[in-house]
């Protein structure tokens, strides 16, 4: 197989010198100098000859891993009418993100942002019956997202390239073989591709289902911080669960007692309170994590059988006193509801609630009828009371008593009081047990380049995807939806394969090969160069031959560095007076001198 040689003399291609001003990352900046990209728009680009080679290698790859799990290639479009996003809700629900735009005769359309209802319907179409399944499509497609701020070049764009694939099949334990296919061949694309990758554990999000992981790529200019273990394991943060703390044992703990703390309604001013008033036997002083704080959340719930609309409710959560609670961690069990803080309106409505005093006893079970340290009256209708994760049974607290000025010392979890449940609650920290007990996590960032996704029955039911099962009965199709970020992964190759000079692609995307620099005014060196070349195309090797006259050795290196080629062979002054050949890597390493007519193999070899 021959290849075509890039001749830089006629290659669409113009680089520069600076950086252009707006570039934000390293991949931005060398993609644009080097001639790969040109900005059309914020967050919208145009690709270059080069550009589109490394692309086309990268589609390559997907293209072989996915065929080689048995998904199928087709090709949506991505002017979609209105209607199949309006059964999903997502037309509303997508926000700002969606371009929505009208035909001539005034019918919605969209520029598909993700392709779920599409491939739902198309499936819908073509297929009734559990002998047609499983199945799993694909497309490598244009995407476009209306982004709140679109940043680092091709890592956050309004139009991107996105592999998306879709799995049908009859049951959940075939979503859960698809998904383990495609999560494989995630793993292999982004070994072949040279790109450092972290399965990261996620929550499913907004678009619903169970079972899901993002593909990170580690680095520093990643929007997404996860959570690392020492097992290697990931997580992302709303997904981290706290490991069961054990339990304590209370029996030395004395009698709960309430009393008067005046002017402690904070943690700091409690700790002041109880090291003066109520010295510690065990010789340390107070610390804010030996306080019970109780912070009131209002919980709004979307309508369901027992209430027929929406519906907002007050819960109270225990948290150490030295943490904060985080919302989006606490949210994420509570969905589909939404949080949101509690307001002065929502506390006057509950006198049982003291500002700076709310605890426990008068809340949950305990207020419910339930066990009592003080013999507090039934109040029938007590809020929900939750406790965060970190919170051990057995374990002793100082935490309000529901009376202004008045707090419980010893208050015991599991003796003096009960919860409704046990929340994640608080936000992770460095050095927090990883769920998985290996030891302590730590925080990373990285770059979302995939995500793999069980998306259960959601789009088959808001769809109506049915197939007829064995027994002749109806049942609602099972779905997975896995996504590879395409133009991403090329920026972020970029950015964690190049140095000061410029671009260092690994050779499975490279535009070439070779890069043959001939230099000189000699025209003996370029007919060398051109030997060479036809040598290397025999190989079927890809080149790109820097054959330009009037054009100095010093900016022909320059670009060869900027250009990121894996193999720089010189044909110069050397190979004038002495018939060799110069040939390096482009990061300097192994540089060797070789007569002229073994150059062609000595390259080989090296590829
Ligand atoms: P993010 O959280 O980064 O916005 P996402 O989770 O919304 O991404 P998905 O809907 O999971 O993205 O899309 C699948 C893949 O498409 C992502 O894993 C990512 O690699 C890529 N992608 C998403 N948004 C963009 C974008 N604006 N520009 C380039 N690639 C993107
Ligand atoms: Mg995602």
């Amino acid at each position: 197989m021959e290849s075509k040689t890039l001749r830089m003399s006629t290659l669409f291609l113009r680089t520069l010198r600076e950086d252009p001003a707006d570039a934000d990352v390293a991949s931005a900046k060398l993609l644009q100098r080097a001639g790969y990209i040109r900005k059309a728009a914020p967050g919208i680009w145009t690709w270059l000859p080069l550009g589109l080679k490394v692309l086309n290698k990268i589609e390559a790859v997907i293209r072989e891993e996915m065929d080689g799990i048995g998904a199928q290639e087709v090709h949506f479009p991505a002017l979609l009418p209105r209607e199949p996003y309006e059964a999903t809700h997502r037309w509303e629900e997508y926000g700002e993100n969606l371009f929505r735009l009208k035909d001539r005769h005034q019918a919605d359309y969209l520029l598909a942002p993700t392709h779920e209802e599409m491939f739902t319907l198309l499936v819908k179409d073509m297929y009734s019956s559990y002998k047609d399944l499983p199945v799993t499509l694909y497309q490598i497609q244009t995407k476009y997202r209306d982004e709140f701020r679109p940043r680092a070049g091709l890592i956050r764009g309004r139009e991107f390239v996105m592999k998306d694939a879709y799995s049908f099949t009859i049951d959940e334990e075939g979503m859960r073989k698809a998904y383990m296919d495609e999560r494989s061949a995630y793993e292999r694309i982004f070994q072949r591709l040279d790109l450092k990758y972290v399965p990261v554990f996620a929550m499913s999000g907004p678009m619903g289902g169970s079972a899901s992981e993002e593909f990170l790529a580690p680095m520093a200019i990643g929007e997404d911080t996860f959570a690392l273990a020492p097992s290697g394991k990931a997580w992302n943060v709303e997904a981290l669960t706290t490991p069961e703390v054990p339990a304590v044992d209370c029996s030395a703990t004395p009698a709960a007692s309430k009393q008067p703390t005046p002017d402690a309604a904070t943690v700091e001013a409690m700790v002041r309170r109880a090291d003066a008033d109520h010295p510690r036997t065990d010789g340390r002083s107070w610390a804010a994590s030996d306080i019970l704080k109780n912070v009131v959340i209002a919980v709004c719930h979307p309508e369901d059988e027992e209430h027929g609309e929406p519906w907002r409710e007050l819960i109270v959560v225990g948290i150490p006193g030295d943490r904060e609670v985080d919302m989006k961690r606490l949210e994420a069990q509570f969905a589909p509801a939404e949080l949101e803080e509690a307001t002065e309106d929502d506390l006057k409505a509950h006198p049982e609630l003291v500002r700076g005093y709310i605890g426990p006893m008068a809340l949950g079970p305990q207020a419910r009828g339930g066990r009592k340290a003080d013999g507090a009256s039934d109040t029938g209708e007590a809020l929900r009371y939750f406790l965060d994760a970190h919170v051990a049974r057995g374990s002793a607290w100082f935490t309000g008593a529901d009376e202004q000025g008045v707090d419980w010392y010893d208050l015991v979890y599991g003796r003096d009081f009960e919860a409704d449940g046990t929340v994640e609650a608080v936000e992770v920290r460095h050095g927090d047990m990883s769920p998985d007990g290996s030891g302590p996590l730590s925080f990373e960032r990285g770059v979302e380049i995939g995500q793999v996704f069980q998306l259960g029955l959601k789009y088959s039911k808001a769809l109506d995807l049915k197939v007829l099962d064995s027994n002749g009965k109806a049942v609602p199709v099972w779905m997975g939806c896995y996504g590879i970020g395409v133009s991403r992964v090329l920026a972020c190759i970029a950015e964690t394969h190049h140095d000061e000079a410029g671009l260092a692609w690994p050779s499975i995307v490279a535009p070439a090969q070779v890069h043959v620099v001939a230099t000189g005014k000699d025209e003996q060196a370029f007919d060398g160069a051109e030997r060479l070349v036809k040598e290397l195309e025999e190989r079927g090797i890809e080149v790109i031959y820097d054959d330009r006259r009037k054009v100095s050795p010093g900016v022909k290196f320059k670009d060869a560095e900027l250009i990121g080629v894996p193999q720089i062979a010189v044909v110069g002054r050397d190979y004038v007076n002495d018939g060799t050949i110069e040939i390096r890597g482009r990061d300097g390493s192994d540089k060797v001198t070789v007569p002229a007519d073994q150059a062609a193999a000595t390259l080989a070899d090296r590829l």
